[in-house]
């Protein structure tokens, strides 16, 4: 399952900056998934409450899920946008000639911890 793994890392991550920080206790973590990561954010919430119990310092932790629109960098006019449907082309004029600007990153934007 693509979640569980996602949580993991997560959780991972969570673990590796509470130990940077000398903090015991993480409260909440943020993250921030693109919307062609295909990430579902109930199952990921849900998958990482479940590994979270066993991790000390972890166990009872929020998890905010944010989808961010996926967008596209058109190479040929500059314009950056989210298309229509899911194409890689520019939304503003045509040009197929475009970069995938946002949509497909998982990170962690914010942690509380204590
Ligand atoms: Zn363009």
């Amino acid at each position: 399952m693509h979640e569980l793994g996602l949580a993991a890392a997560i959780l991972d991550r969570a673990e590796a900056a509470m130990r940077a920080h000398s903090r015991d206790r993480v409260r909440r973590v943020e993250v921030a998934v693109g919307e062609l990561a295909t990430v579902l954010p109930d199952n990921l919430a849900f998958c990482f409450a479940a590994l979270a119990a066993d991790r000390p310092g972890l166990s009872g932790a929020h998890l905010d899920v944010t989808v961010r629109p996926l967008a596209v960098r058109c190479m040929d006019c500059g314009h950056e946008g989210r298309p229509e449907r899911i194409e890689t082309r520019c939304p503003r004029c045509g040009s197929r000639h475009v970069t995938i600007a946002s949509g497909q990153e998982l990170e962690i934007v914010a942690l509380e911890v204590e």
